[in-house]
């Protein structure tokens, strides 16, 4: 990569950001197009002070990450409305200084499970009640596929269930309810939990598509086990590519070179 007096600088704002894969995956696919831009990585406290010096220096967008897809909101300009719905941003797009915010996991998401499934009118069941769990849902109802919730503290499963309009179920009940696909978005199979699953393996027979947002490890205990039982299944990288993909899009407004982007995510996990 050559940066130059043209170069176009986009980058990601986090704590802590030094783990992250997208400095990798972005730059890989400006290389691939011969694009004149190039990606950092912000490790950023200020939020506030961060989004003036975007502003300010010209910076043309940025991915957002822990802890800042809810801190950033009462600075942008713009919502997109289904980020404005889920409360979160994960993309900033910056054009004659204003700041526009988007939502693009849910988007991953939605492009990951698509190829296996078409979601409209199909019965989903989604773990967890974290950020990723609250992204994935909304997404799923721009689908239009039916949602129910399943996940381990009851007050904030039923909160976001009650959010997106669907029944909650406790975790430890999950793998007694069937449907269409199962959605692991808890924690559970991430190193160091990798040896555990979020459902009982006699149960995945239910679910006719198995996918799995933790990309570390990538062939998660639950994703093993799927396979075994015979369901179709996708891996954490998925998501994690296509929401990176949308990323690309939006500031590029060119296609995003998927096979490169892929191959810098995998060399950059851990073997
Ligand atoms: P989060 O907001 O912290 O939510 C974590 C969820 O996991 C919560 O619902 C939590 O349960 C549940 N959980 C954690 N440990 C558990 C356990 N031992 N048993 C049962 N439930 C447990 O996290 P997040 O940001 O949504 O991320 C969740 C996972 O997705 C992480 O592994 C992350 O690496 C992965 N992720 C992947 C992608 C991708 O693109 N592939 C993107 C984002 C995140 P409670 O409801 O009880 O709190």
């Amino acid at each position: 990569m050559t940066i130059d007096g043209r170069t176009e600088i986009y980058g990601i704002i986090g704590r802590p950001v030094a783990h992250s894969l997208s400095p990798a995956m972005h730059n890989a696919a400006f290389a691939a197009l011969g694009l004149n831009k190039a990606y950092l990585p912000f490790e950023v406290e200020d939020v506030a002070g961060a989004l003036t010096g975007l502003r300010a220096l010209g910076i043309r967008g940025a991915s957002v990450t822990i802890p800042h897809k809810q801190t950033v909101l009462p600075y942008l300009d713009e919502i997109d409305p289904v980020a404005a719905k889920i409360r979160a941003v994960n993309t900033l797009v910056v054009s004659g200084g204003k700041l526009r915010g988007l939502n693009t996991d849910w988007l991953g998401a939605n492009r990951a499970l698509a190829e296996k499934l078409r979601l409209g009118g199909s019965r989903v069941l989604l773990l967890g009640a974290g950020g990723s769990a609250r992204a994935i849902g909304f997404g799923l109802l721009e689908a239009g596929a039916e949602i129910v919730i399943a996940s381990r503290t009851p007050e904030k499963g039923q909160a976001l269930a009650r959010a997106l309009g669907c029944p909650w179920l406790p975790l430890a009940e999950a793998g007694d309810h069937r449907a269409d696909a199962l959605v692991n978005a808890t924690s559970v199979g991430m190193d160091p939990l990798a040896e555990t699953m979020p459902v009982r393996k006699e149960a995945l027979a239910r679910f006719g598509v198995v996918m799995d947002i933790v990309y570390a490890p990538l062939a998660t205990k639950l994703l093993q086990e799927a396979a075994a039982a015979g369901c179709q299944t996708i891996d954490g990288l998925s998501m994690l590519l296509y929401q990176g993909a949308a990323q690309f899009e939006l500031w590029t407004g060119q296609t995003a070179p998927l096979a490169v982007m892929r191959e810098a995510l995998l060399a950059g996990l851990p073997q």
